[in-house]
């Protein structure tokens, strides 16, 4: 029997949420209330939300009010979504750029919570959030988990990127007291360490695994391989990385257990996520509105996000640099909560034929990670628009016939002009932050 949890549950993490000044619990009923509410009525009261953030943005933050000024932006004349969907756009190089002006003069810095991400192209963002908006996004995340059957207080494993700074007594009397996270760095995956996780979970006993949607896949070929049964794991949060079918399908075959996907990222959180029908991701709209550019539900679109909640730091309509497509039909569970379909990955992870087509790594992964027998993890790299050049990690199966159908994938992708050849690597490198890349573009995208 788990005793812990039940103190952690209603002692030690409430204790430790009044400490930090959030009054999350009462978020959370709200959220767990306001998911139902009809697609119209959320829509209204984003629509609320956004104009409240215009007006305040404006007045307290130097970046909006000489945007606004520069381009006529007059707040209260924003008078639908429509036209709100017009305003500028906020990059990563704005962020950048205007570290300090983006932050509102409502606040002391002192005061506000430091984000730091880690961001696509290597040069990390440095975020700030105010704290009730801190206590929203607990909230939200905790609503979200709930659709896994997940609480706060239970036992989790989490396979997940170096976390720096965690080891202090302190930290680990709250992790033994409060997160109860059982801890594997994705970066650290080989064969001595995935056994000593494996033991682990054994003894340790959680029942909700949390991890980089590869990271999972590569813990689950490992258990297949070496024959280890059932854990006891009964839900897995796939997060941070786009899970594929192939992917999705393997994991929940070698657990028995239900995958729960989700979307979310570290500027802003908790961003969509499914729910018990697995029909899509539903966006956190209470805190969140979320455009998807020229998308539809089979054409993936650019995401646009406006964080309702922080006013500390605005980020409104921010170009996040990832693709989805979207459901517009109401989901079986009954929320109103919008949908996205499925998450295509950044960007930047889309290759090019020679032919002229654009293609998203994430959806021809499967066919080159799973399809090609005796490949344990692969990447592609396109150097040229007419040449890619292949990483694998073998296992012992990899033989003529892998090659074979190599030769026959590569022209069925990509077309006869897209010449290709294969390293065989020990091991692919993962992103900084433990992340696994299957597709890396080296060129810029083709003028057509
Ligand atoms: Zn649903």
């Amino acid at each position: 029997m788990d005793l812990i949890r039940p103190l952690a549950q209603h002692i030690f993490l409430p204790l430790s949420r009044r400490r930090e000044g959030f009054n999350t619990s009462a978020i959370v009923r709200e959220l767990e209330a306001s998911q139902f509410f009809s697609p119209e009525e959320i829509r209204d009261n984003q629509f609320s939300r956004i104009k409240q953030l215009l007006t305040d943005a404006c007045r307290h933050v130097p970046y909006y009010r000489r945007l606004f000024d520069e381009h006529g932006i007059v707040p209260r004349d924003i008078s639908s979504l429509q036209e709100f969907e017009k305003l500028p756009m906020l990059t990563k190089s704005d962020i950048r750029d205007n570290q300090q002006e983006l932050l509102s003069d409502k606040y002391n810095v002192g005061e506000l919570i430091p984000k730091k991400t880690g961001g696509s192209t290597g040069v990390p963002l440095h975020l700030y959030w105010g704290r009730e908006a801190t206590a929203f996004k607990q909230a939200a995340t905790q609503r979200h988990d709930a659709w896994s059957g997940y609480s706060p207080g239970e036992k989790l494993a989490q396979l997940w990127g170096a976390d720096a700074g965690h080891d202090t007594l302190r930290a680990r009397l709250y992790n033994f007291l409060v997160t109860r996270r059982l801890l594997l760095d994705t970066l650290e995956m080989d064969e001595e360490n995935s056994l000593a996780f494996v033991d682990k979970i054994k003894h340790y006993r959680p029942r909700y695994l949390l991890g980089h949607a590869h990271s999972l896949y590569i813990l689950a070929l490992f258990l297949e391989s070496h024959d280890i049964g059932d854990l006891g794991i009964r839900s897995i949060i796939s997060t941070a990385e786009v899970l594929t079918e192939g992917e999705r399908r393997k994991i929940e075959e070698i657990f028995h257990a239900e995958i729960f996907n989700r979307y979310g990222c570290e500027e802003l959180s908790m961003v969509a996520s499914e729910c018990e029908q697995h029909e899509g991701l539903h966006v956190c709209a209470e805190g969140l509105y979320v455009e998807v550019i020229d998308g539809d539900e089979d054409k993936p679109g650019e995401l646009v996000i406006t964080d309702l909640v922080n006013d500390a730091m605005p980020f409104i309509r921010y170009k996040i640099e990832d693709t989805a497509t979207i459901y517009t039909t109401p989901c079986a569970c009954g929320r109103g909560l919008p949908r996205l379909k499925k998450l295509f990955g950044r960007s930047s992870d889309f290759l090019y034929t020679p032919d002229g087509r654009m293609l998203s790594g994430i959806s021809i992964m499967d066919h080159f990670a799973i399809d090609i027998p005796g490949v344990w993890q692969v990447q592609v790299i396109q150097d040229a628009l007419d040449h890619l050049h292949f990483k694998i990690v073998q296992t012992e199966q990899f033989g003529e016939s892998s090659l074979a159908k190599f030769a026959e994938t590569v022209p069925r992708f990509f077309g006869r002009e897209m010449h290709y050849d294969v390293e065989y690597v020990e091991s692919l490198p993962m992103t900084a932050r433990g992340k696994y890349q299957f597709a890396i573009s080296k060129i810029d995208k083709p003028n057509r």
